[in-house]
């Protein structure tokens, strides 16, 4: 049996894993740091992102979270020319109702720590000036949040979406990343600063001056902490150290495929929906799906926050849609199966907001891409960053929808509880300490979103 050893061993080479292991080697160069995995990195959940991201929360501690994570993209953006594809067209919230009081509380919550001057508003009178970039270069476009409720200038600016819309909110700090090659980035600065990976499936672990660590059926390693990165399977791992992690997961799915009669432009922002809605099927399909029992849900009324937007840039032609309706906890496995009506039902969904879409219906190329992965999710929706129960091992996990966005400040929090080093100022509600809290807990849990996508 092979015997190996090392300071900090980290289990999971996902987008998250890579990025804890990086920022562990960034701040202490000289410790010893192994990266685990049974499949190739930034196999699972990573390789199932839409790749976008946003600063728009509805609690501020979140903002500062992802707003830190969105600063490291940048800085690795810029010392690479960017390598890792970031845009920023940002993130277009629309709505059909002019009453949007409750819309405009969350956005005033989530940007509390810097609400004043963040938040301009365009309405008929108002003679400040709207800005839609041609361009998605990130260093170009404005920070803070337009409101806009002048119908025409939205109906001018955004001419593919559905002309009832009246209210558009634009968050400006957002778009989109590859998260692949995010991941590949930070996986060779860990490699050339001596950090080592293996590949081997982790099955126990063993608390014995320190960790002992099965990893395949030939090795076993030791380690002094144990960094618990293992995505939908955290609390498989978890339960291998003695403990349970408060998380569930839930299979999301995604559709892509060519865009080949041109109807969403390649400058419209990532596009949410917020409106709930029947979808728009014929009086023929109503019938046939309200007699199957397994598809009546089908019928009733869907919830808000389907979205769409272009992909692969301006001169690409791929569109991307997705629908987080799905909120029935499931075992996660490593090849789930995917819904097969669910390409026609995000498609009819998406067709509400960018009518240009109606023309794909019933008639998706055998090109299109379905896909999907688990949201592996705490009840609050807001990662577990930090101590488990058992001393010396650590969670980097529940990165829900946002796993992509938030794994440099993930990586760089995680990496600050196992050095003990000094913390940023949302460190503990990010960890388990959360759960003593409990005007925080009433805080959340008083939340009308919790910024699912
Ligand atoms: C459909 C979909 C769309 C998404 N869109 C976005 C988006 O637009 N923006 C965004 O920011 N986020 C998005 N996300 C979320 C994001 O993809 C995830 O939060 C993120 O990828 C999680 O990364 P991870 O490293 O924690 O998990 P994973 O990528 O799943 O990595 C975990 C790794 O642990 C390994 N592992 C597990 N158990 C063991 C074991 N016993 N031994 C050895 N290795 C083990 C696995 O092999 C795996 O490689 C999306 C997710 C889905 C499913």
């Amino acid at each position: 049996m092979n015997d190996q050893s090392c300071d900090v061993l980290v289990i999971g080479a996902g987008i998250v894993g890579i990025s804890t292991a990086h920022y562990l080697k960034k701040m202490s160069p000289g410790l010893d740091v192994t990266l685990v995995d049974s499949g190739p990195p930034m196999g699972l959940t990573s390789a199932q992102s839409g790749e976008n991201y946003r600063n728009w929360w509805p609690h501020p501690i979140m903002t500062a979270f992802t707003n830190r994570s969105i600063e490291l993209m940048e800085e690795i953006a810029n010392e690479t020319g960017n390598v890792i594809n970031l845009t920023r067209r940002g993130y277009s919230l629309v709505t059909r109702s002019d009453n949007t009081d409750d819309l405009m509380e969350e956005l005033a919550r989530g940007y509390a720590d810097a609400v004043e001057g963040s938040i301009r508003f365009h309405d008929r009178t108002s003679k400040e000036l709207y800005f839609l970039s041609e361009s998605a270069d990130w260093r170009l476009a404005p920070s803070g949040v337009d409101v806009i409720t002048d119908v025409d200038l939205i109906r001018n600016k955004f001419p593919s979406y559905d002309h009832t819309v009246c209210t558009l909110v634009h968050i400006r700090r957002a778009g989109s990343l590859s998260g692949q090659q995010l991941g590949q980035y930070m996986l060779e600065r860990f490699r050339e600063s001596g950090g080592k990976r293996i590949i081997g499936e982790v099955s126990e672990i063993t608390a014995s001056n320190g960790f002992r660590v099965r990893v395949g059926p030939h090795s076993e390693l030791g380690a002094e902490r144990v960094v618990n990165a293992a995505g939908p399977f955290v609390n498989e791992i978890a339960q291998m150290l003695g403990t349970q992690l408060p998380i569930k997961n839930t299979l999301q799915q995604k559709l892509a495929f060519e865009d080949k009669w041109g109807v969403i432009p390649r400058n419209m922002p990532f596009s949410i929906d917020l409106d709930s809605q029947l979808i728009d099927w014929s009086d023929e399909e109503l019938e046939l799906l309200g007699s199957a029992p397994e598809l009546k849900w089908l019928t009733e009324k869907m919830p808000g926050a389907i979205h769409c937007r272009p992909d692969g840039g301006d001169q690409g032609r791929w569109i991307k849609m997705g629908w987080a309706f799905n909120d029935t906890p499931t075992d996660a496995i490593r090849e789930p199966m995917l819904t097969p009506t669910f390409p026609e039902i995000v498609l009819r969904g998406a067709s509400r907001l960018n009518p240009g879409l109606k023309k794909y219906q019933g008639r998706l190329f055998r090109s299109a891409r379905h896909y999907g992965g688990y949201y592996t999710l705490t009840k609050e929706n807001w990662p577990l960053v930090g101590e488990m129960e058992i001393e010396n091992t650590f969670v980097v996990g529940a990165l829900s929808g946002f796993g992509t966005m938030s794994a440099c400040a993930a990586g760089e929090l995680c990496a600050s509880w196992v050095l003990g080093g000094e913390k940023p100022h949302y460190a503990s509600a990010l960890s388990f300490d959360r759960y003593n809290n409990q005007e925080l807990m009433a805080e959340m849990n008083a939340l009308s979103s919790k910024g699912i996508l």
